[in-house]
Formats: structure tokens, sequence, C-alpha cells
């Protein structure tokens, strides 16, 4: 993919051995990251057009080095995944954002749903449904508040382990949303075979929306299967309210982006959920 071609852009190089060195060097820094607290979640909130509610939050992982600075995720977790540091940092994620799912609804605000996103190690990871268990146990947060967001990718390589963790994770009462949605090769088998709780229709379709009658053709489209599925359907990177206003016209109900919001640091998505359930 383009998201790809940039980190390898970053971090590739021809010489394979000083790319070895470089990932051993990077493993040790995302190790130490983790034991020295250097990641850190960002959470973007997910809106109901309709009920003007916010529905979710997105957490999102930070890192940021104490001399390199803010590292991009595109950047690390790429990275990560050819090491078993991303199940660890993958555990961390989890725990943080159900943690901090239970301490917003401790606080009174109404419930949402908490997305995380999982790499493709982690969904064939054969105990991956034990490690969710567990953090939910451990947190309390109720199943159906945690929102597991997976690609196609992920889903495409050992076929067989992750629909086997699917279907644990489905038996838990978790939520899976098939995350950007419209860029792989989702047959509408596949879709039903796999029964996803929500799609997130990718970035890539609203980017440049105009309002051209192909654009509306394919999201119309998108719109449409979600329905006939019965999924929800969220559309990613709404950025102007032109895009919103396209959207809304569609009866596009579930929106995440700037337009909203970006991500934010947790006071702020504290903040957020704050002012919208004074409404
Ligand atoms: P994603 O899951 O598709 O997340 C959405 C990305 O779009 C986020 O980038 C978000 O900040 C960005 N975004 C949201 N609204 C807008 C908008 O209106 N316009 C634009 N241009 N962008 C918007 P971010 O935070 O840099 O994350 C990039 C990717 O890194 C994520 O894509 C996800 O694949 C991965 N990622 C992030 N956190 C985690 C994590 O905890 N675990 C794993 N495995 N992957 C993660
Ligand atoms: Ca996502
Ligand atoms: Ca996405």
């Amino acid at each position: 993919t383009k998201e790809q071609g940039r980190n390898h852009y970053q971090f590739y190089n021809p010489n394979l051995s000083s790319e070895a060195a470089l990932l051993l060097r990077l493993e040790s820094l995302l190790h130490q990251g983790l034991e020295k607290k250097q990641f850190f979640l960002h959470y973007q909130p997910q809106i109901n057009l309709k009920t003007k509610k916010v529905v979710g939050m997105e957490a999102l992982l930070r890192w940021e080095h104490p001399s390199l600075g803010i590292i991009n995720p595109q950047k690390f977790i790429p990275l990560a995944e050819k090491t078993d540091l991303i199940l660890h940092l993958g555990k961390w994620v989890l725990q943080t954002a159900c943690e901090q799912n239970i301490s917003w609804q401790k606080d009174g605000l109404p419930p949402i749903s908490i997305g995380v996103n999982l790499s493709a190690r982690e969904v064939q990871q054969p105990n991956l449904a034990e490690v969710v268990a567990r953090v939910l146990n451990d947190t309390g947060l109720d199943p159906q508040w945690l929102e597991l967001e997976l690609t196609e990718m992920s889903l495409r390589q050992h076929l067989t382990q992750a629909r086997k963790s699917l279907r644990d994770l489905k038996n838990l009462g978790v939520r899976i949303a098939l995350d950007d949605f419209g860029t792989g090769f989702s047959s509408l088998g596949y879709l039903q075979q796999f029964s996803f709780r929500t799609l997130k229709l990718h970035q890539a379709f609203i980017r440049d929306l105009r309002g051209t009658s192909e654009e509306l053709g394919i999201i119309s489209a998108a719109l449409a299967i979600s329905k006939g599925f019965n999924m929800r359907i969220v559309a990613e990177g709404v950025e102007t309210e032109e895009q919103l206003k396209i959207l809304s016209n569609l009866n596009c109900e579930e929106i995440q982006g700037y337009c909203f919001s970006r991500p934010l640091p947790v006071k702020e998505a504290t903040v957020f959920l704050q002012n919208a359930a004074r409404g």
C-alpha cells in the first residue's frame, strides 16, 4: 500500500545487514519505550449525525521518544510487527484503552465503545481471545463496549487461525470492525462470513470527495452493503463541512474525522465527552 511505501522510504535500507541492525536497535528502543512509559494513546471521537451523540472513541497509539520526538504509528508499528514486541505493545494498548473507557463510565459519562486497532500479528496469535478476555476481566469493561478494529490484510494471512480468533472474540461478546473497508478485496461472501459489527469506510473515498456522481455512487454502494448485512458503517477521515454535508445527504450516519475532532490526548478527550454529554 501507499502507507507502507512511505514507511519503507523512512527506514528501508537496501543493505540487508544494516536493516537488520536498525531493526534490532528499534526493537530495543521500543522495549525501553514501554518500560519508560513513552507510549500513550490519543482518542478520536465517532459521532452519530442524527443523534449528535458520541458513539465511540478510537484509541490511536503515540510514541514520544525523548530525543527522537513524536514518532508516527505508521512508522513504528510495521517495524514492531516484525518482532514479538507488537504483542506486548498491543496488549498495553488494549489494557490502557479499556481502563480509560471504564474510567469514563465511572465518571458518569454515557457509555461508548472504545475502538482498538489490532495488528496482523495479534490476529494470528492463537491466544488472542484469552488475552482480550483477561483484559476485560481485569478492567471490568463490559465486552459490548470494546470494538476491535482489524484490516482485511490481517485476515488474509493464516486464514484458519484468523477465523478461529474472530469466532472466539465474538463468543466473548466484543464487537469486530473491518478497518479500511473498500480498499481490499472483500467479496460479499467474505463480509457475510465474518459478520463484522462495523465497517470503517476508508479515508480514500472521502479525502477528495467533490460530489461527482461516481464518488456518490461508490459511497452509496458501500452504505447499501452495510445496510444489507446489518452492519454499522463509519466514514473515516471526514475533514470538511462539505464532505460532511455530502455524507449526511447520503444518510451516512456515523462519522470520524477532523471535522469533529482530531485524535485528542486523554484530558481533552474527556472534556470533549463531557461537553457532548451536556448536549
Ligand atoms: P487507522 O486505524 O486507519 O486510523 C485512522 C488514522 O487516520 C489515524 O492516523 C487518524 O489520526 C487519522 N485521521 C483521522 N481523522 C482524519 C482526518 O479527518 N483526516 C486525515 N487526513 N486523517 C485522519 P494515525 O493516528 O496516524 O494512525 C495511523 C495508523 O496506525 C492507523 O490507521 C492504524 O492502522 C495504526 N495504528 C494506530 N494506533 C494503533 C494501535 O494501537 N495498534 C495498531 N496495531 N495499529 C495502530
Ligand atoms: Ca482503525
Ligand atoms: Ca482506517
